[in-house]
Protein backbone atom coordinates (compact mmCIF):
# COMPACT_ATOMS: atom_id res chain seq x y z
CA UNK A 1 0.00 0.00 0.00
CA UNK A 2 1.39 3.44 -1.20
CA UNK A 3 -0.76 5.63 0.76
CA UNK A 4 -0.93 8.10 -1.61
CA UNK A 5 -4.82 8.50 -1.82
CA UNK A 6 -4.50 9.33 1.78
CA UNK A 7 -2.02 12.40 1.37
CA UNK A 8 -2.23 15.63 -0.25
CA UNK A 9 -4.39 18.65 -0.51
CA UNK A 10 -7.94 16.97 -1.22
CA UNK A 11 -10.91 16.48 0.68
CA UNK A 12 -12.34 13.76 2.82
CA UNK A 13 -15.85 14.73 3.73
CA UNK A 14 -17.53 12.34 6.39
CA UNK A 15 -21.89 12.73 6.61
CA UNK A 16 -23.52 12.56 10.01
CA UNK A 17 -24.02 8.94 10.28
CA UNK A 18 -20.54 8.33 9.31
CA UNK A 19 -19.46 10.30 12.22
CA UNK A 20 -21.78 7.91 14.40
CA UNK A 21 -20.25 5.25 13.11
CA UNK A 22 -16.98 5.90 13.06
CA UNK A 23 -17.12 7.52 16.74
CA UNK A 24 -17.93 4.28 18.05
CA UNK A 25 -15.65 2.03 15.80
CA UNK A 26 -13.07 4.61 18.25
CA UNK A 27 -14.83 4.31 21.85
CA UNK A 28 -15.58 8.24 21.76
CA UNK A 29 -18.35 10.23 21.38
CA UNK A 30 -19.17 12.14 18.14
CA UNK A 31 -18.32 15.16 19.90
CA UNK A 32 -15.16 13.92 20.76
CA UNK A 33 -14.56 12.82 17.14
CA UNK A 34 -15.99 16.15 15.78
CA UNK A 35 -13.03 18.21 18.10
CA UNK A 36 -10.38 15.64 17.63
CA UNK A 37 -10.93 14.34 13.88
CA UNK A 38 -12.42 16.90 11.77
CA UNK A 39 -11.52 20.36 10.74
CA UNK A 40 -14.18 22.87 12.86
CA UNK A 41 -15.86 23.97 9.43
CA UNK A 42 -18.07 22.94 7.31
CA UNK A 43 -19.80 24.06 3.73
CA UNK A 44 -22.02 21.30 3.88
CA UNK A 45 -24.74 21.11 6.78
CA UNK A 46 -24.15 18.09 8.74
CA UNK A 47 -21.07 17.02 6.63
CA UNK A 48 -17.81 17.57 8.44
CA UNK A 49 -13.95 17.03 6.78
CA UNK A 50 -11.55 14.77 8.55
CA UNK A 51 -7.91 16.55 9.71
CA UNK A 52 -5.13 16.20 8.03
CA UNK A 53 -1.70 15.11 10.17
CA UNK A 54 -0.62 18.24 12.14
CA UNK A 55 3.09 17.29 11.97
CA UNK A 56 2.95 15.62 8.26
CA UNK A 57 4.89 17.23 5.11
CA UNK A 58 2.79 15.62 3.20
CA UNK A 59 -0.74 16.55 4.53
CA UNK A 60 -1.25 12.77 5.76
CA UNK A 61 -4.97 12.05 6.48
CA UNK A 62 -5.70 11.69 10.37
CA UNK A 63 -5.84 8.29 10.12
CA UNK A 64 -3.11 7.25 8.22
CA UNK A 65 -0.98 4.90 10.12
CA UNK A 66 2.96 4.77 9.40
CA UNK A 67 2.38 1.54 7.89
CA UNK A 68 0.82 3.55 5.03
CA UNK A 69 -2.85 1.85 5.74
CA UNK A 70 -5.63 3.75 7.00
CA UNK A 71 -6.24 2.83 11.20
CA UNK A 72 -10.30 2.80 10.66
CA UNK A 73 -10.11 0.80 7.12
CA UNK A 74 -13.22 -1.35 8.75
CA UNK A 75 -15.23 1.82 8.88
CA UNK A 76 -13.97 4.33 6.41
CA UNK A 77 -15.63 7.03 4.82
CA UNK A 78 -17.21 5.57 1.86
CA UNK A 79 -15.66 8.58 -0.43
CA UNK A 80 -12.42 6.59 0.81
CA UNK A 81 -14.02 3.12 -0.33
CA UNK A 82 -15.47 3.76 -3.17
CA UNK A 83 -12.12 5.37 -4.49
CA UNK A 84 -11.27 5.48 -7.84
CA UNK A 85 -14.63 5.16 -9.04
CA UNK A 86 -15.85 8.40 -8.44
CA UNK A 87 -18.32 10.43 -11.01
CA UNK A 88 -15.51 13.06 -11.52
CA UNK A 89 -12.40 10.69 -12.60
CA UNK A 90 -15.04 8.90 -15.23
CA UNK A 91 -13.67 11.83 -18.05
CA UNK A 92 -10.68 9.72 -19.57
CA UNK A 93 -8.22 13.01 -18.65
CA UNK A 94 -9.28 12.66 -15.28
CA UNK A 95 -8.62 9.48 -14.77
CA UNK A 96 -5.22 9.38 -16.86
CA UNK A 97 -3.90 12.60 -14.51
CA UNK A 98 -5.24 10.78 -11.31
CA UNK A 99 -3.40 7.18 -12.54
CA UNK A 100 -0.02 9.73 -12.95
CA UNK A 101 -0.01 11.86 -10.06
CA UNK A 102 -2.13 9.74 -7.12
CA UNK A 103 -2.73 6.23 -8.04
CA UNK A 104 -0.39 3.25 -9.28
CA UNK A 105 -2.97 0.93 -8.71
CA UNK A 106 -5.08 2.24 -11.77
CA UNK A 107 -4.77 -0.97 -14.15
CA UNK A 108 -1.44 -2.20 -12.84
CA UNK A 109 -0.75 -5.92 -14.02
CA UNK A 110 -0.92 -6.80 -10.58
CA UNK A 111 -4.00 -5.73 -9.68
CA UNK A 112 -5.89 -8.63 -11.50
CA UNK A 113 -9.12 -8.45 -13.25
CA UNK A 114 -11.40 -6.08 -13.44
CA UNK A 115 -14.72 -6.35 -11.63
CA UNK A 116 -17.05 -3.90 -13.76
CA UNK A 117 -19.88 -4.58 -11.66
CA UNK A 118 -18.32 -4.24 -8.28
CA UNK A 119 -16.94 -0.93 -9.59
CA UNK A 120 -20.28 0.31 -11.23
CA UNK A 121 -21.75 -0.59 -7.67
CA UNK A 122 -19.01 1.80 -6.27
CA UNK A 123 -19.65 4.38 -8.35
CA UNK A 124 -23.36 4.68 -7.82
CA UNK A 125 -22.63 4.97 -4.39
CA UNK A 126 -19.85 7.51 -4.47
CA UNK A 127 -22.45 9.21 -6.88
CA UNK A 128 -25.21 9.02 -4.65
CA UNK A 129 -22.97 10.02 -1.54
CA UNK A 130 -22.07 13.26 -3.55
CA UNK A 131 -25.34 14.42 -4.71
CA UNK A 132 -26.71 13.95 -0.61
CA UNK A 133 -23.51 15.98 0.22
CA UNK A 134 -24.37 18.97 -2.51
CA UNK A 135 -27.77 18.66 -1.31
CA UNK A 136 -26.53 19.49 2.13
CA UNK A 137 -24.76 22.64 0.79
CA UNK A 138 -24.86 25.91 2.79
CA UNK A 139 -24.24 28.12 -0.52
CA UNK A 140 -27.09 27.69 -2.60
CA UNK A 141 -27.69 28.09 -6.24
CA UNK A 142 -30.66 28.01 -7.88
CA UNK A 143 -31.69 26.46 -11.30
CA UNK A 144 -32.47 30.22 -12.54
CA UNK A 145 -28.59 30.83 -11.38
CA UNK A 146 -27.33 28.07 -12.91
CA UNK A 147 -29.47 28.68 -15.95
CA UNK A 148 -27.62 32.13 -16.39
CA UNK A 149 -23.97 30.17 -16.33
CA UNK A 150 -23.01 32.47 -19.25
CA UNK A 151 -22.41 34.93 -16.38
CA UNK A 152 -18.82 35.49 -15.18
CA UNK A 153 -18.74 33.05 -12.37
CA UNK A 154 -17.81 35.97 -9.60
CA UNK A 155 -21.33 37.46 -10.53
CA UNK A 156 -22.81 33.72 -9.93
CA UNK A 157 -20.44 33.57 -7.05
CA UNK A 158 -22.06 37.23 -5.55
CA UNK A 159 -25.84 35.56 -6.23
CA UNK A 160 -25.11 32.41 -4.30
CA UNK A 161 -23.81 34.52 -1.58
CA UNK A 162 -27.15 36.43 -1.57
CA UNK A 163 -29.39 33.75 -1.83
CA UNK A 164 -27.56 31.91 0.84
CA UNK A 165 -28.11 34.65 3.40
CA UNK A 166 -32.28 35.56 1.99
CA UNK A 167 -32.29 31.49 2.69
CA UNK A 168 -30.51 31.59 6.28
S1 LIG B 1 -9.92 7.70 6.37
FE1 LIG B 1 -8.44 6.07 5.93
S2 LIG B 1 -8.76 5.56 3.74
FE2 LIG B 1 -9.70 7.58 4.12
S3 LIG B 1 -8.11 9.10 3.59
FE3 LIG B 1 -7.97 8.68 5.81
S4 LIG B 1 -6.42 7.05 6.01
FE4 LIG B 1 -7.09 7.10 3.85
Amino acid sequence: MCGKCCTGPGEVWVSPEEVVKISAHLGCSPEHFLVNYCLPYSKYKGWRMLKTQPESEVDACIFLGADNKCSIHTVRPLQCSTYPWWPELTDDKDWAWEKTNVCEGFDHPEAGPLDVESAAQQLREATAMQEAREAASTVKVTPQVAAAAGAPLLILWLLAQVLAGAQG
